[in-house]
């Protein structure tokens, strides 16, 4: 009998979302900024530590408004690392802005502060950071490159809400950060997104950009009696039947994160032996890391185990994934961007990636299928002995 596919990712219904989204469409308020966007506003800024922010409808959008309150356009650089998914950088080639690719550190895969470093000219005006895996970047490193060069410091938080390394919370630390409630992250919402503002200049006018260029937001409030055209913006708005939805899976935050982390140490705890047994290696969480359980992945010994492994897993109705492509060599990259240093750990190490499934509401039994699964696999490069 064949068995059933194992997803790669299943977005996990929280308790209260189909309460929550009856009372709003009852409600008769569906338009944004009403009751259950404020509602998840306020849970939000609990679970993330932030003291601002605002829904969007995407991170992306939320990384085009970053953008924009920056005030980024041709001729203005920004580093961005290889290994992230595209967004981050098109968000800066929108502005008509160049993306300025960097390579990633081989452990964490995220930005490689030291080749962000060289990379830097008179001409760049921020770092968009990416914490891959909800493993935090190294901040006082990236805080102290900021600082030497007049960097803004935008941080791409889609996979580590909630998140901390050494005494930082992710999310908090540059001057904005942006979060995805895409419907394969932690907490979802099918779409939709969220700008942190940590540097409280920038608000007033991010409220703005986001709802048409217009004061809409003050008018809301009362503190003006009509609301006029003031600026540049677009609808980022997302509705409050969205935002009943994220309400439930931000309040379910703690309960979430449980569950896919005893998914995330079961494969940590049983794989050791068959990764150094077959050349491969387990994900590295620095010491002072507390990371979200977002991704598992898996580092092969070649490109050849990625495809052989992922097509091993296919076979046994078990849906793993590679993860991104490199921007740098990508034909919008090539196009838009530039790329001082050839990013070869982003280029070799993308080649070797397999991720896990992995999300809340998976079975032990699944979790077990996966498990036998890889540690049926045998390399396919022996492993040098020593
Ligand atoms: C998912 C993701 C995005 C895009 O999020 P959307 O909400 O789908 O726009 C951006 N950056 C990273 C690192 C992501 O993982």
């Amino acid at each position: 009998m064949s068995q059933a596919f194992i997803p790669f990712t299943r977005p996990y219904v929280t308790p209260r979302e189909e309460e929550y989204l009856l009372d709003s469409l009852r409600s008769g308020i569906l338009q944004g900024d009403g009751p259950m966007t404020k509602a998840a506003t306020r849970v939000l800024l609990e679970v993330s530590g932030a003291e601002r922010a605002l829904l969007t409808t995407s991170c992306t959008h939320a990384l085009e408004m970053s953008a924009m309150l920056l005030d980024l356009g041709p001729g203005d650089e920004v580093l961005v690392p290889s290994f992230t998914f595209s967004s981050t950088a098109g968000a800066v080639a929108i502005r008509g802005a160049t993306p300025v690719f960097v390579d990633i550190d081989p452990l964490t895969l995220n930005l490689d502060v030291q080749a962000a470093e060289a990379a830097v000219t008179d001409r760049t005006r921020a770092v968009f950071v990416v914490h891959y895996g909800g493993i935090g970047a190294d901040i006082p490193a990236l805080l102290a490159l900021a600082d030497r060069h007049g960097l803004a410091v935008v941080e791409d938080n889609a996979h580590g809400l909630g998140a901390r390394r050494g005494g930082y919370t992710l999310g908090t630390v540059g001057a904005m950060a942006t979060q995805s409630f895409h419907s394969t992250k932690n907490v979802q919402c099918g779409e939709g997104g969220a700008l942190l503002v940590n540097d409280a200049s920038f608000f007033e006018r991010a409220e703005v950009l986001r709802e048409k260029g217009t004061d809409r937001s003050r008018f809301l409030r009362g503190q003006v009696d009509k609301y006029t055209w003031n600026d540049v913006g677009s609808s980022y708005l997302p509705s409050d039947l969205l935002c009943a939805v994220l309400l439930s899976q931000l309040e379910s935050f703690d309960l979430v994160q449980r569950l896919r982390h005893e998914i995330w140490d079961a494969y940590q705890q049983s794989l050791g032996g068959w990764a150094s047994a077959n050349g491969a290696r387990l994900m590295h969480v620095p010491d002072d890391a507390q990371h979200p359980a977002h991704v598992f992945y898996l580092i092969m010994a070649t490109h050849e185990d990625q495809t052989a492994l992922l097509t091993h897993l296919r076979e046994r109705a078990i849906t793993g994934t590679f993860h991104y492509v490199p921007l740098d060599s990508s034909p919008a990259g090539r196009r838009f961007g530039r790329t001082p240093s050839p990013c070869d750990v982003t280029a070799d190490l993308s080649a070797r990636l397999v991720r896990l499934p992995l999300y809340a509401g998976m079975t032990q039994a699944d979790v077990d299928r996966v498990l036998d699964a890889v540690t049926a696999y045998v390399a396919r490069t022996p492993v040098a002995a020593g």
